[in-house]
């Protein structure tokens, strides 16, 4: 913009600036560089954008294509606290065009990452970043090391037939979602801001033949590597052994660096690091997975390319929260067949990621005995950590675990029988007041402080009915053992219990809301999102049930992978 004649204290990066401006020094956006991934790695030779098998490299350098008019929908304010932003910068029309792809700063690097992937439980060979672009790798003031990208981008030359581009209504789901699992405390890339690119993009959203325009956008992620299991895959696949080898140096000297021994600078890593490194990497998915669960978080699409090597939640796309418990239920209907990714199978799916990602390290290592022993190991990782964090969802830590755990799985083969929503009723088993017993309570006595986390409680009757206030009689009695005082007893709870959690609904509305223009829901649910276990007691609405209108439609229930 031009200038806007506000001589002080003004926040806009004006190309024309008349003098006695003093906004020059505050506006620019800078930031320290340390581009490690492309100083490690072998390029792209071709400068070419156009689709086409790129071997032999791990990128391809590509600019994001400038768009129409980019305004910023909402930003992050942890995010850009954590780069070093200054607050003021966020408003600025420069940070609405670094974060749309339409300014480049001096220093960035934009390339976008070359992998490969098993979809579907398919190899589906290359396919890399097709429409997200990384602008660069910042060193920040701590020693820390962020990739900032731009998901949404433009064409590179991974994408294939599509356009490199995405739009609002996901756009709004990966921004949120990333920010709420951040603060559930499970591992994620991170989200900086939202921007809206003032271009619009076609997609058949039920890929029913109704193809539409659609507002487009772009997130801006944030993590320490985007390396995913694909990465490893795709040189191996073309027998690259330099490249894999590099990769794998990569990784481990710059994301690993404690695995790394101090006398092996200048020689490549032995095959013992490469197999304490698998262990690391089936350790974090074990407990990524782990942590999916206890919050009940549904990927959709645990495809290799979209597994991080670090352990974090990626690749936001027709994920969904759990409301009902049902292990079966899968939020991607382009699943809806043979529903790989529903709920209860992700643990497992895990593991036969896991199993690809030592496949593609053999070649390095030569011998099958310790990368089995390795993927041996996974079950039990996994199996502790649920069992721990169902005992502590369940007040039960410090209970006899033997006891825990029968309870615990008899409560999961209960839940599913009638439609019970997972958050309502744990957060409500916290409430439970253990204290109050009548002498002889009746079945509807006992379950009566629960009934609000069923959707349908007149279905709590009968045989269920029993079953449940069997299971409350054995669990009261549990915990009355656990030796905590009632206060106690909750506050533990609900510090594991969240009350609030990105319901596919809520998302949905935040959608509606912002495809006429307003944010205003996507900054106060980013607002509730960030404290999910506190009471909140004026949000409580934002904690509800899921309501009837979004039980079959469109985006709440169901989700393709259109985006
Ligand atoms: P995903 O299912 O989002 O993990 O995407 C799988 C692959 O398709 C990745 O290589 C993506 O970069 C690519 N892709 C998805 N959507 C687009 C798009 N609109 N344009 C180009 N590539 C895309
Ligand atoms: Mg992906």
């Amino acid at each position: 913009m031009t200038c806007c004649t506000q001589l002080t204290g003004c926040r806009h990066t004006c190309t024309e600036r008349p003098e006695g401006c003093e906004t020059v020094a505050i506006a620019e956006l800078t930031f320290d560089y340390d581009h490690w991934f492309l100083d490690d790695l072998p390029g792209d030779q071709d400068a070419r954008v156009h689709p086409r098998q790129v071997t032999g490299a791990a990128y391809s350098l590509v600019e994001p294509t400038r768009t129409d008019s980019p305004t910023l929908a909402a930003h992050s304010a942890e995010v850009a606290a954590l780069l070093g932003i200054k607050p003021g910068l966020v408003d600025t029309d420069q940070f609405a065009k670094v974060f749309s792809g339409n300014e480049i700063l001096p220093g960035m690097a934009p390339f976008a990452a070359n992998y490969g992937g098993h979809q579907f439980g398919h190899w589906a060979g290359q396919l890399g970043d097709g429409r997200a672009i990384a602008l660069g790798e910042v060193k920040l003031a701590d020693g820390g090391h962020q990739t900032l990208q731009l998901k949404g981008a433009g064409p590179t030359p991974y994408s294939r037939s599509a356009d490199g581009r995405a739009v609002l209504r996901s756009s709004v789901r990966e921004f949120l979602c990333s920010e709420a699992m951040h603060h559930l405390g499970v591992p994620t890339t991170r989200a900086l801001s939202l921007a809206l690119t003032g271009d619009k993009v076609m997609r058949d959203v039920m890929y029913d033949g109704h193809p539409a325009p659609e507002a487009g956008a772009v997130v801006c992620r944030v993590a320490p590597s985007f390396v995913r299991f694909g990465s490893f895959e795709l040189p191996a696949s073309r027998g690259e052994e330099n490249l894999l080898r590099a990769f794998v140096e990569h990784t481990i000297r710059r994301l690993f660096p404690y695995l790394v021994p101090t006398a092996s600078a200048g020689k490549p890593l032995t095959s013992d690091v490469l197999v304490a490194w698998l262990q690391e990497v089936a350790d974090l998915t074990a407990d990524l997975m782990v942590d999916w669960m206890r919050v009940g978080f549904v990927h959709g699409v645990m495809n290799t390319d979209n597994l991080s090597i670090l352990g974090l939640t990626i690749d936001y796309g027709p994920y969904g929260w759990l409301e009902n418990y049902d292990p079966d239920w899968t939020p991607n209907t382009t699943d809806a067949q043979g529903r790989r990714y529903r709920y209860g199978n992700q643990p497992e799916v895990g593991l036969w990621n896991l199993v690809r990602l030592a496949n593609a390290l053999y070649p390095l290592i030569g011998e099958a005995a310790p990368l089995e022993r390795v993927l041996d190991s996974y079950a039990s990782r996994y199996a502790n950590g649920w069992n721990g964090a169902l005992r502590a969802k369940l007040g039960l830590s410090s209970a006899k675990a033997s006891d825990a755990d029968v309870i615990g799985s008899e409560l999961l083969a209960l839940l599913p029988r009638i439609e019970t929503d997972m958050t309502i009723f744990f957060r409500l088993l916290g409430d439970l007041d253990l204290s109050k017993t009548a002498s002889n309570p009746t079945n509807e006595e006992l379950v009566a402080p629960l009934l609000p986390a069923y959707y349908l409680p007149e279905e709590l009757a009968g045989d269920v009915l029993a079953a449940t206030a069997s299971w409350v009689r054995s669990y009261r009695a549990i915990s009355g053992n656990a030796g905590q005082s009632g206060a106690e007893r909750q506050q533990a709870m609900h510090a594991v219990n969240p009350k609030y959690v990105l319901r596919n609904y809520l998302a949905q509305m935040a959608i509606d809301e912002a495809e006429t223009g307003e944010f205003g829901l996507i900054d106060d649910l980013l607002d509730i999102l960030r404290k999910p276990f506190d009471e909140q007691p004026d949000k409580h609405e934002f904690g509800a049930k899921r309501p009837d209108w979004a039980r079959d439609r469109v985006g709440c229930s169901m989700l393709s992978c259109s985006s």
